[in-house]
């Protein structure tokens, strides 16, 4: 098993916190990915997606998981189990430093996560002036609006992420 944390940044102004809505652990965020094989290293074509509040059964075993998937390829089982109150907001601060936010762990068994991608549009921002945007679709890799309540131009640009290896 290996465990990958999901790790996000971007360039921002006036933005004081990026997170999903009910936090990280939102148990009805969903997270997109594409999948490669550790078997074989195929990578699958579609994104998949996980959500903490969704759990299947794994084969062959009493345990569940948040995804089970076949590699199309070789045929090979392999599970993805989230673990939660393994990431934090990333702050306004953070995108100052240059600096990754872990949102999310995921415990990995025969496949790896690779390519996540910010869609569905369950994101919360909250400005450096204290408004909080709801709802807020990031897919297309940026993010602008008006912030009355602090009189200033907020934005998002030049999301990034990655998945990295937690080495225990
Ligand atoms: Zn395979």
């Amino acid at each position: 098993m290996v465990t990958f944390n999901l790790m996000i940044t971007a360039e921002v102004d006036n933005v004081s916190s990026i997170q999903p809505m009910g936090g990280c652990d939102d148990p009805n965020f969903t997270y997109y990915f594409k999948l490669k094989c550790g078997n074989c290293g195929e990578v699958t074509e579609k994104e998949t997606y996980v959500v903490l509040g969704e759990v299947v059964p794994i084969p062959k075993s009493r345990g569940n998981a948040n995804l089970v998937q076949k590699c199309k390829l070789c045929g090979r089982d392999g599970t993805i189990t989230m673990i939660p109150k393994s990431g934090r907001p990333l702050t306004g601060d953070d995108c100052e430093e240059g600096k990754y936010a872990p949102m999310m762990s995921f415990d990995c068994r025969g496949l790896e996560p690779v390519a996540y991608s910010f869609g569905g549009d369950q994101w919360k921002i909250v400005t450096t002036a204290g408004t909080v945007f709801e709802n807020v679709d990031l897919s297309d890799g940026d993010w602008a609006d008006y912030d009355e309540k602090g009189k200033m131009p907020t934005s998002i640009s030049n999301l990034q992420s990655r998945f990295d290896v937690v080495k225990t």
